[in-house]
């Protein structure tokens, strides 16, 4: 046994300082980036925030809606063969929309037909492997094949959350590396294993690998305010993804409820018993869930939080004085605070 003693953060941990700028309004920012990968040919513009590949939150209405803002979704793995070819070949080019799979033999014939049945120029150019833990040789091996199979695509792989791992999924093949053990908002693995890492601190850590190499990564789970969203850059994200702040509107999948004339809707882990009564037939007897279900107040149109992450971002960018979101974790000090907000009225 061993303890490391240094101190990893978390989102709340931290604040940035501001900074003299020449900025004079957030309407001079540009939060879009430009990316060229280790891997694949394909070239990245758009903004790089995405949806995450949770069957609640990863539509393709979803989908539909972010593209009109330059965002991005990764799609959830649970739509079928027809379902996603017709997806596919409706999409813009300029559209930023990833297909997703897990490890599975079955995940793994389903997108070779989903890419077979496409032909040019309606293709699949960004691929999400996601696997709760990214630490399996098993997912190092199937990352490589992936890879072998489409040298093209843009490859996102993850969760991990150390920096020799981020560098062993990008020798693997991966472009970028999805960063996030434990933070998600319905999340119970740091409960239910007591594994996690601070997920401030992991992304600094697995950015500075990643770009040693020309990776990029991906911080995901944890971001509970666009505050949290301007810090995963600060700390050298290059792209952040987002369950929880999608969840609750037009766009998610799932059942609306009415409590209390309230209404709301249902969001779950991917590895809820929710999820799995829906997808495997339940738990199995080897496993316990890991994510639980909760009710997300219902928002309207996603529109609106849409417009209030691309401000939030934008003036966190001003704040600072970078011009680029490219600029914001070079401008970025942060300082470790005791105390984040002033919740005297309410959390929110
Ligand atoms: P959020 O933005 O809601 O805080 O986090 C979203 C992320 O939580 C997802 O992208 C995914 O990585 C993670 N996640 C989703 N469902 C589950 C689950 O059931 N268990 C665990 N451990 N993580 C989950």
């Amino acid at each position: 046994m061993r303890i490391e003693t240094e101190i990893k953060l978390d989102f709340k941990d931290v604040l940035i300082r501001p900074k003299r700028s020449t900025l004079n309004t957030r309407a001079e920012v540009d939060i879009s980036r430009e990316f060229s990968f280790r891997h694949s040919k394909h070239s990245y513009r758009g903004v790089p925030i995405i949806a995450a590949n949770m069957d609640t939150v990863g539509t393709f209405e979803m989908a539909g809606a972010l593209t009109k803002h330059h965002m991005a979704t990764a799609l959830h793995k649970h739509y079928n063969l027809a379902q996603y070819i017709g997806f596919f070949r409706a999409l813009s080019a300029s559209g930023v929309v990833f297909y997703s799979l897990g490890i599975s033999e079955q995940d793994e014939s389903k997108l070779h037909q989903v890419m077979q049945q496409l032909k040019p120029p309606s293709v699949i150019r960004y691929v999400c492997i996601d696997a709760a833990n990214g630490y399996t040789e098993k997912f190092v091996a199937f990352v490589q094949k992936i890879r072998k199979a489409y040298p093209d695509i843009v490859l996102m792989a993850g969760n991990v959350v150390t920096g020799e791992m981020t560098e062993e999924l990008i020798l693997a093949g991966a472009d970028i590396v999805k960063v996030g053990i434990g933070p998600g908002s319905v999340c119970t693995t740091r409960k239910m294993t007591g594994v996690g890492y601070p997920q401030l601190s992991a992304i600094i850590e697995c950015a500075d690998a990643a770009h040693g190499l020309e990776g990029h990564i991906c911080a995901d789970g944890g971001c509970t305010t666009v505050g949290d969203i301007a810090k995963a850059f600060g700390g050298g994200a290059d792209f952040v993804m987002l369950g929880g702040m999608f969840a609750g509107h037009d766009e998610c999948g799932g059942e609306t409820i009415v409590r209390d004339e309230q209404k709301y809707m249902r969001f779950y882990g991917m590895s809820s018993k929710t999820a799995m009564d829906k997808y495997a037939g339940g738990v199995a007897s080897y496993r316990a869930a890991e994510g639980k279900e909760v009710l997300a107040p219902y928002r309207g149109p996603v529109e609106g939080t849409a417009q209030e992450i691309l401000g939030g971002v934008r003036s966190a960018c001003t704040y600072v004085g970078a011009r680029r979101l490219r600029e914001f974790s070079k401008r970025t000090t942060f300082i470790r605070v005791g105390q984040q907000l002033n919740e005297v009225f309410g959390k929110s």
